[in-house]
């Protein structure tokens, strides 16, 4: 369970159908040797995803589950249909989930409950927005999105933390080391206070604008245990190029 390897995940959104993803795997080849490496497709890629990426190494995840079991939710998916689909992970309140789709806190905390009871690994997104960076209010709001997502999040540390600064996804934007150091750096405090030891088995992702150019200088800031890539884990050979920067 203590796997602090470097992670490389890529986040597609909502991109690549099932034969995109299909090609994406057969370009990558294998992967997951000296970093773990995680893509989340898209719900109704998942399946080919699954099978595409079988012996590869790569690990697949789903990019949101519902908070409930099952039931009259029209368009949703659930955390058991996805496990059954092949996802052993599951995102949860990407920024896109809570600024576009107004996912709360205390949904997100929800989801997690329902993410770990069917055997999902939770990877919780956090990260400020601009104005509240600008505002002097980084370290209230990670401290209210980590706090929210602990109250659910498993006890044994089998999840993962992604810290994505809202200004700087799919914006060309990129916090500089420090930035992300300074962040992790809270964020790890926070998982300490709440877990102790068992805190040190969980690794803190950053996200926002990684690139083949950048990657290397941010997995080595300070904290930072891997990256949550969007826009360059689109393309298999510049996501390769991600993974081997971790390598
Ligand atoms: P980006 O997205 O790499 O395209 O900025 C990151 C994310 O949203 O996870």
């Amino acid at each position: 369970m203590m796997d602090r390897r470097p992670v490389i995940s890529g986040n597609w959104k909502m991109n690549h159908g099932p034969e995109a993803a299909a090609s994406f795997f057969g370009e990558l080849g294998s992967a997951g040797g000296a970093a773990r490496v995680i893509i989340f497709p898209p719900a109704l890629s998942l399946p080919a995803a699954v099978e595409a990426a079988r012996g590869t190494g790569v690990e697949i995840g789903v990019q949101n589950v519902h908070a409930e079991v099952s039931g009259a939710f029209t368009g949703e998916n659930s955390a058991a249909a996805a496990r059954e689909a092949g996802a052993t992970l599951a995102l949860i309140g990407h920024s896109e989930r809570r600024h576009v789709f107004g996912e709360t806190d205390d949904q997100v905390a929800a989801k997690v409950a329902r993410a770990v009871a069917e055997g999902l690994e939770p990877v919780v997104c956090v990260g400020e927005t601009l104005d509240e960076r600008k505002a002097g209010r980084l370290e209230e709001v990670l401290d209210r999105q980590i706090r929210a997502a602990l109250t659910t999040l498993p006890s044994d540390g089998a999840f993962l933390i992604a810290y994505e600064p809202v200004w700087a996804i799919g914006t060309g934007e990129t916090a500089t080391p420090d930035d992300a150091a300074e962040a992790h750096a809270l964020l790890r405090d926070r998982l300490t206070e709440a877990r102790g030891e068992v805190a040190a088995a969980v690794s803190i992702l950053y996200g926002g604008s990684v690139k083949p150019g950048n990657a290397a200088e941010l997995l080595a800031a300070d904290g930072v245990d891997g990256v949550l890539v969007g826009g360059a884990s689109l393309r298999a050979s510049d996501f390769r190029a991600i993974i081997d920067a971790a390598e």
